[in-house]
This record gives C-alpha cells, structure tokens and sequence, in this order.
C-alpha cells in the first residue's frame, strides 16, 4: 500500500488516513470514483478521466471541491510523494459529511480522497499472453450505470461468485441474455475480424479504454460494430476480451465451461493490446 494518501486538503500517511462516520460515501455510498493508470510517471487519458469524473459529478448534483487543473496537481502530488512510475490513482469524492438524512443536506461540503497503488504492467502483458477465464453472472444493477458511483455491491457480488468458479472476471448478463459489461471492464468479442461491443449510451460505463481502443482500432482500419451481443454468441466468438485501465486489453479464452476459439488469445486482442501499449508508453 502507498504511504501517502490525500485527505480532503491535506497529504497524509495512509495509516492516519480517516473520513468522518458522517460521511455519505460511508453512509450511503453517495458519491463518484474515477481510476487513472501510471505510466512512466504519466496519468493515461487524463482529460477524459476529468470529464468523466465531472460527468458523474453533474449527474448527482455534487459539487467538486476544487477545479479540474488543482485536482490534476493533486493527482501528480501524491503519485510523487509515493514515487509511483507505474500505477494506479484512485479519487473518490463524496457528498461530504451531514446528519443522517436520505435527501441532500444543504450545508455538506464534498469530500476529496486520492490514494494511489504501484501496478505492474508487465505482469498484465504476461496474464493477457495466455487470457483469462470469466464466467456469467446476472447483471442485478441499477439503471443508472452510466455514472461511476461508489456503490458497487452488484459488482462486488458478481466478481466474488467470478473468483469462486475460479474466474478472474465476471460477465454481466441482462434478463434477455446479453452481456452488459464486466464487474469492472467492458467487454467485446471479435467475430470474422470485426470487433463487437455494447453501446455506451445502453446503461454500461463509458469506458475510457474502451474510447481509446475504438480510435486504436479505427487506425488499425478495424471495423466496429457497436451493438449489444448475447452469450451464445460470445461463446461462438473468435476471440472475446474486455478492457479497462488497469487491465488494458485482457483476452478471456474460456467463457465458463466452453473454451473461446482454440482457448488461447486471439490475434485481433493482441494486435490491440500492443497498439495499447505503444500509445501508453510514448
Ligand atoms: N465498466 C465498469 C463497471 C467499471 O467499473 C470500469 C472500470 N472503472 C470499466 C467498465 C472500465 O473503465 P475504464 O476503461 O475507464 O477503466
């Protein structure tokens, strides 16, 4: 764990980093998160990550304790006060601290906490070299999953029952049978050379990674269809992956019982994992 976290104004060491109980995040997870990797010391997609950031923010009304450039200040304070090359940031603000009350308290002020862990992405290239198994679970979330809300108990759920089946990812799957997203990934499959993936405007996370590897395969003269997919259809795919910051393009070769393709990662998942990789570290 890194030593330093940032605490509503103040770097602190990790081990007296505390929120008040009062807090709504707390009470209520009543509030918003974004995720950023760390590539030699550089936040990836970092305007996006604001705007979503903000997007969420607007949505439930929160009013962001400080601007998008001090925030960004923040973000680089506290990757070098861990020294931090490769990583992850975690930012999380809440509607702050107020008397228990379902309604908006007039009077909170948000709260702001930033934390960041080491991750190695040579290790993530490594399990993307031979894919991962996922299994299906159903999707028991709200219908706003376009906003990154701290309530995750549905993803938590479903990626605990994952690990239990010995998967490393859980894919949602709606009443009608088609894949919305991973616990915390959105998911594709490749059929014939295309690449298939759900809408973002279908109640899934518009996933940061998700935009870049639409450009990246958009340069790549990939085609895409953007469309929601069933798990049959998965499990008759070419190739299927999912992506996300800290996974970046992660091939999923079994789908619960049924193997995907010859059950080793596909060409199209590679070629965009390196071109992933190429954009992250230069
Ligand atoms: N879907 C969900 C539900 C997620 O939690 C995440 C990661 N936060 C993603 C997709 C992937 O988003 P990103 O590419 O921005 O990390």
């Amino acid at each position: 764990m890194a030593r330093i976290a940032y605490v509503n104004g103040s770097y602190v060491s990790t081990a007296n980093a505390y929120v008040h109980i009062n807090d709504r995040g707390y009470q209520f997870a009543d509030g918003v998160y974004e995720g950023i990797s760390i590539r030699y010391n550089k936040l990836i997609d970092l305007e996006a990550h604001l705007d979503r950031l903000w997007r969420s923010m607007d949505e439930l009304a929160i009013i962001s304790p400080m601007g998008r450039r001090p925030m960004a200040i923040i973000f680089n304070e506290v990757m070098r006060r861990n020294r931090i090359r490769d990583g992850f940031i975690y930012v999380q603000v809440t509607r702050g601290v107020a008397t228990r009350d379902h309604g908006f308290p007039d009077y909170a002020k948000p709260a702001l906490i930033v934390t960041c862990r080491r991750l190695n992405f040579d290790a993530v290239r490594q399990r993307a070299a031979s894919g991962v198994a996922a299994s299906t679970q159903p999707d028991i979330r709200w219908g706003r999953c376009d906003i990154k809300s701290t309530a995750l108990l549905p993803n938590i759920l479903a990626k605990q029952a994952a690990r239990e089946e010995g998967a490393f990812e859980a894919v949602l799957v709606d009443k009608e049978g088609f894949v919305t997203e991973g616990s915390s990934t959105n998911m594709w499959i490749v059929k014939a050379g295309h690449l298939i993936t759900r809408s973002t405007s279908d109640n899934i996370l518009s996933g940061i990674t998700l935009a870049r590897i639409k450009e990246i395969a958009s340069e790549l003269d990939i085609t895409i269809e953007e469309r929601a997919f069933s798990v049959t259809e998965a499990k008759e795919a070419d190739e299927m992956f999912f992506t996300s910051s800290t996974n970046c393009t992660m091939p999923i070769v079994k789908l619960d019982d049924k193997k995907i393709s010859d059950g080793t990662p596909g060409p199209v998942a590679k070629r965009l994992l390196d071109a992933y990789f190429d954009y992250t570290d230069n």
